[in-house]
């Protein structure tokens, strides 16, 4: 299958109202040219420096340009200008560098925090408690330039599907929690995404109440 079928067979299986990110990392501007020919608007990096070379030569105003990985906060200032959403925020010091960052060029950056839902300890990202502290602290409420949004998850490497269904379960259950149970500083009727599913697990995550999902290899093929 090409890039365009591989992209159609995965949306068959989305419904709606799912954002599919397609997860360009190591992939070619070629292979992202032949994704957005068939269709595809969402792109997700995991790198600033590779984020800001492809959005530069694909120069296309209709893509969004998602920034999924681990991020340092000295690199925020290069992808602010026009990063449409950040998964995986995982500490204060980020967000409040991201609100620094926005602020200059005179916009909101949308965001998701970053739930630790993995049972290895390698995994980023902030536990519930932490999540909860940052949503009712005074001091995210200062902030203009950012907007949360959501969560966003990453499930064990493993092939124990039960135990990954769990760790979703856990990302919605939360996310309903705070939406419904706790006093927060930010607006709930707009924290609405929740970003999990990759290649292996999106059909699990779709399931467990994913709204975006994030897939490279399905699309792509391996990276190399
Ligand atoms: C690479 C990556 C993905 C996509 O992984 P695939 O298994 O290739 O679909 C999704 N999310 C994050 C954070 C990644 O780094």
């Amino acid at each position: 299958m090409n890039t365009a079928q591989k992209l159609d067979k995965i949306k068959s299986a989305l419904p709606e109202q799912i954002t599919l990110v397609a997860v360009s990392k190591t992939q070619s501007v070629q292979a992202i040219r032949e994704a957005v020919k068939a269709g595809q608007q969402h792109f997700g990096e995991n790198r600033v420096r590779e984020l800001v070379e492809k959005a530069q030569a694909l120069r296309d105003p209709s893509l969004q340009w998602h920034m999924i990985g681990h991020l340092q906060r000295n690199k925020v200032k290069h992808i602010a200008a026009f990063v449409s959403l950040i998964h995986a925020v995982d500490r204060f010091s980020l967000l409040e560098e991201i609100d620094r960052q926005a602020a200059k060029h005179k916009r909101v950056i949308p965001v998701l925090l970053q739930l630790k839902i993995a049972r290895e300890a390698s995994k980023f990202g902030l536990s519930e408690l932490e999540i909860l502290d940052l949503l009712q602290c005074e001091q995210t409420h200062a902030l203009q330039n950012v907007e949360i949004k959501g969560l966003m998850g990453m499930a064990s490497f493993t092939e124990n599907r039960a135990q990954i269904t769990a760790e979703f379960r856990r990302l919605n259950d939360f996310f309903y929690r705070l939406k419904a149970d706790y006093e927060l500083v930010i607006d709930k009727a707009r924290f609405t995404e929740k970003s999990i599913g990759m290649s292996g697990d999106y059909k699990l995550a779709i399931r467990c109440g994913s709204t975006l999902v994030r897939i490279g290899s399905a699309i792509f093929g391996p990276r190399g």
